[in-house]
């Protein structure tokens, strides 16, 4: 998965435009509470627990697979990228982010094992997209 088109471009709103653009940069942010500490993802202007201003941490990009769902078609999604394996990753900093596991074989793949962020381009500067694959 060298590009992310012909899939669709996610909806960039004010919030979390910094988010797109980081991962467009190799970098992946979460909100962070600097009032109670709460991490946050999907991005949020405010502590869901308290409603502070959050602010942005950078993310190791370490994770761990909490669920996974692998689909053997996909309207849409490029033949060369099947099967998808749409997973929660439960990352070290503490949310859990919906996204896509690359370059595995699904047989291969458990609950609970650790994978890392990669970032894939798209034909936007500023929006690469957030994956991950098994370490
Ligand atoms: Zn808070």
């Amino acid at each position: 998965m060298d590009v992310w088109e012909p899939r669709p471009l996610p909806n960039v709103t004010p919030e979390s435009e910094r988010y797109w653009e980081a991962a467009s940069n190799d970098r992946l942010l979460l909100s962070k509470c600097p009032d109670c500490d709460l991490v946050i993802h999907y991005p949020r202007a405010r502590c869901p627990d308290c409603f502070t201003e959050t602010e942005w941490t950078e993310a190791s990009g370490d994770g761990r697979i909490y669920s996974y769902s692998v689909a053997e078609r996909m309207e849409g999604w490029p033949e060369a990228d099947l099967p998808l394996v749409v997973a929660y990753v439960e990352l070290a900093e503490g949310p859990r982010m919906m996204t896509n596991l690359i370059g595995c074989d699904p047989d291969d793949i458990s609950v609970g094992d650790s994978v890392s962020a990669v970032f894939i381009s798209t034909e936007e500067d500023n929006i690469g997209i957030p994956v991950f694959r098994p370490d």
